[in-house]
C-alpha cells in the first residue's frame, strides 16, 4: 500500500491505470469503509482510498473541528488490507488551490432530508467529489447506502458528468444492528448501549409500517413517542421512495429515512 500525500505523487502513480476503483472517506476508518474496499478491490485492477476531511461540507465548524479522524490509526487498520493500492491523503489546497469556486447547487426539490437541515453540505460534497474525480479518474467509485442520500445526489452528478460509475453498497451494521459509522467513536461505551437501543427502536418501525396505509402520518407519531421515550432531538423520520426521494406511503421501493441528535452528535441512518 503506497501512501500519496500530494497530488504529483497521486498523479505520478495513478496516471498509467484505466481501471481504478476509487472509496472516499474522511477517515475514522471502520468496517462499513471496509466493505467498500472490498468491493473494489475485487472489480478493479488499482484501488484507491482517500482520507480528507472536506471543510466545505460542514455546516458548523464546531462538528468539523470534532471529526473523529485519526490517520495513524486508519493508516494501520488500512495496511492490513493486502491488495489496497493506495491511499490519498491530500491536503486542502490540492483539493482546493488553482480551482475556479464552485458554483454547484442542488435542486430545489432534493432540498429534503439532510440537504434541508444541513445548509451547503451536499454542495460541499459534490463540489469535492466533482475535484476528487476529474483528478483521480476511477472507472468506479464505492459509496454507501448509509449515506443514501449522499449517494443518490453524486450518483446523478457524477455519472452525468465523468466517464465513472457510482455504486452503492449496502449499509454494514454492528451486532447490535447499529450502522457503523466515524461518529460513533464519539460515543462512551454507555453511550454506544443507548445509541444502539435508540437504532433498534427505529428498525422495528420497518416491521410496523408494512401492514400500514399512511405511512408518513404513523411516522410523524412515532417520531414523537420515540423523541420523549428517549429524551432526544429527532430532526425527520420519513418514508420516501429510493428511486427519486419523494415521500411515500408505500413500503415496496421506498426506505425510512431518519436522522436525530444524541447530546450532540448527529446520526443518520435509512433501511
Ligand atoms: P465517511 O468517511 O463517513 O464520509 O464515509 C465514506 C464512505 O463510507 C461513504 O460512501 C459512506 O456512505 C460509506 N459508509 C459509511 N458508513 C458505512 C456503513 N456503515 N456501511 C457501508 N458504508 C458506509
Amino acid at each position: 500500500m503506497k501512501i500519496l500525500l500530494n497530488n504529483q505523487a497521486l498523479i505520478k502513480k495513478i496516471r498509467p491505470f484505466s481501471d481504478i476503483g476509487f472509496v472516499p472517506t474522511m477517515g475514522g476508518i471502520h468496517k462499513g469503509h471496509i466493505s467498500l474496499i472490498n468491493r473494489s478491490i475485487k472489480s478493479n485492477q488499482k484501488t484507491i482510498v482517500s482520507i480528507f476531511v472536506n471543510p466545505k461540507q460542514f455546516d458548523k465548524i464546531k462538528d468539523y473541528k470534532s471529526y473523529p479522524s485519526n490517520i495513524n490509526n486508519d493508516l494501520t487498520i488500512l495496511k492490513r488490507i493486502k491488495k489496497l493500492d493506495y491511499v490519498y491523503i491530500p491536503k486542502f489546497k490540492d483539493i482546493y488551490e488553482n480551482n475556479k469556486q464552485s458554483n454547484i447547487k442542488i435542486e430545489k426539490k432534493y432540498k429534503i432530508l439532510c440537504a434541508k437541515f444541513r445548509n451547503g453540505h451536499f454542495e460541499g460534497v459534490l463540489d469535492v467529489m466533482n475535484r476528487l474525480t476529474k483528478l483521480i479518474k476511477p472507472k468506479k467509485i464505492f459509496m454507501g447506502e448509509k449515506d443514501f442520500q449522499q449517494l443518490f445526489l453524486v450518483k446523478k452528478f457524477i455519472e452525468k458528468k465523468f466517464n465513472t460509475k457510482v455504486i452503492g453498497c449496502k449499509t454494514i451494521r454492528n451486532k447490535n444492528k447499529l450502522a457503523l459509522s466515524s461518529r460513533n467513536f464519539l460515543l462512551t461505551k454507555k453511550e454506544l448501549k443507548e445509541v444502539e437501543k435508540i437504532s433498534n427502536k427505529f428498525l422495528k418501525l420497518k416491521i410496523k409500517i408494512k401492514n400500514i396505509r399512511e405511512i408518513n402520518r404513523f411516522l410523524q407519531k412515532s417520531k414523537k413517542e420515540i423523541e420523549n421515550f428517549f429524551n432526544i432531538k429527532i430532526e425527520y423520520l420519513e418514508n420516501r421512495s429510493i428511486k427519486n426521494l419523494s415521500k411515500s406511503n408505500k413500503y415496496k421501493g421506498s426506505r425510512i429515512f431518519l436522522a436525530y441528535y444524541f447530546k450532540e452528535i448527529r446520526l443518520i441512518d435509512n433501511f
